[in-house]
């Protein structure tokens, strides 16, 4: 036998083994699955060019496609160039797009549980909320509630904490809340209802000119960088902090769990982590931005930045727990959530109160 008849004869009892073992569907699955190229589609609920936000998910697109070497293309929209803010979460659960970034509480209205993955008053902060999510089964009982809906979260950012908000009066009792009609949306906005004032609902694009003409006395917003941008330092006097209703808001990456399976083990490697990569991006600029941005509201002697009095971030947060009672006994899928992030925050506390909250007392003082 030639070289070359020998080569062939092997390559075929090769191929004839090959042909009986169990293997062959999926080596022929995989080198399928390593040329197949993906161009999906990603829509956010931020808008065109939002600092840090919109420049995350369009990061994690870039980072995604190298990583893949092309194999996985995406391209981001922002709210509204292909699908309103709002309407996200149905695009992506229709499977109509692959993709979608925003934050769980947008969607309270369909998944009044999914606030919990996102912030909830006077709730765990960035920290608490990862330990959760990763290692608390925050991330798993996340997964059960969006699963009906043909969607799988992974988390994708954070906010950290946000300011109180822009007033243009002072806070000095409970007192002054009642009436007070002030831009909060969601469980903050029930809270603040509670206490006797006026939540308004209404969009980003809305906020300044609403507050400069007085149609609302207050707004909350993210923190100094994005208020600042929205030139609401312009438009109140009074800024106060902390941000008791959003301590630390999470975002998410959304992907319709059919499109996703169909992702060989590969990809989804690079997805997964590049989401990871990414919340951790999001959280470390926005806590450089604000500093830098704070620093410029400091000098600016026509604002005037106050802390809540502790009175009353102590009713508002006693009204917190009874907004959160009374959505839970009307609820049971909000109530399950809701246990499981109570239990884990109360560990979780322990841990921060001898660690943490006693370091920056200590440093506080100085
Ligand atoms: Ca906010």
């Amino acid at each position: 036998m030639t070289v070359t008849k020998q080569v062939i004869m092997l390559l075929l009892s090769i191929l004839l083994v090959a042909c009986d073992g169990p293997d062959i569907g999926s080596d022929a699955d995989k080198a399928t699955a390593e040329r197949r190229v993906f161009n999906w589609k990603m829509v956010t609920t931020w808008p065109p060019g939002f600092p840090v936000f919109q420049e995350g998910a369009e990061e994690f697109a870039r980072r995604v496609g190298v990583m893949s070497n092309g194999r996985l293309n995406i391209r981001v929209y922002a709210g509204g160039e292909l699908v309103p803010p709002l309407q996200v979460f149905d695009a992506v659960s229709q499977g109509t797009i692959e993709m979608g970034h925003g934050s769980p509480y947008y969607w309270a209205g369909k998944v009044p549980e999914a606030q919990f993955f996102s912030s909830v008053p006077f709730g765990m902060t960035a920290k608490g909320m990862n330990a959760w999510l990763y290692y608390g089964g925050g991330l798993e009982l996340w997964r059960e509630v969006y699963a009906p809906f043909n969607v799988v979260p992974f988390p994708m950012g954070n906010t950290g904490m946000q300011m109180g908000g822009w007033f243009n009066k002072k806070i000095n009792s409970l007192d002054d809340i009642k009436g007070l009609r002030m831009r909060i949306p969601g469980l903050g906005g029930k809270v603040l209802k509670r206490a006797g004032g006026n939540p308004v609902l209404m969009a980003g694009s809305e906020i300044y000119t609403a507050l400069e003409r007085g149609t609302i006395d207050a707004t909350e917003w993210v923190a100094p960088f994005h208020d600042q941008r929205l030139g609401l330092n312009r438009a109140a006097k009074f800024y106060y902090y902390p941000g008791w209703h959003e301590p630390g808001t999470m975002f998410e990456l959304i992907i319709n769990s059919n499109k996703w399976n169909e992702l060989p083990a590969d990809l989804k490697q690079i997805v997964e982590t590049t989401a990871t990569a990414i919340s951790q991006t999001i959280y470390s600029q926005m806590e450089y931005n604000n500093q830098i941005a704070l620093q410029a509201i400091r000098e600016d002697s026509r604002i005037e930045l106050l802390q809540f009095p502790e009175d009353v971030l102590r009713e508002l947060r006693a009204l917190t727990a009874v907004t959160l009672d009374e959505e839970a006994e009307a609820n049971p899928a909000f109530k399950r959530v809701y246990e499981a992030y109570r239990n884990f925050r109360e560990d979780y506390t322990e841990w921060t109160r001898l660690s943490e909250d006693v370091y920056q007392d200590i440093l506080r003082s100085e």
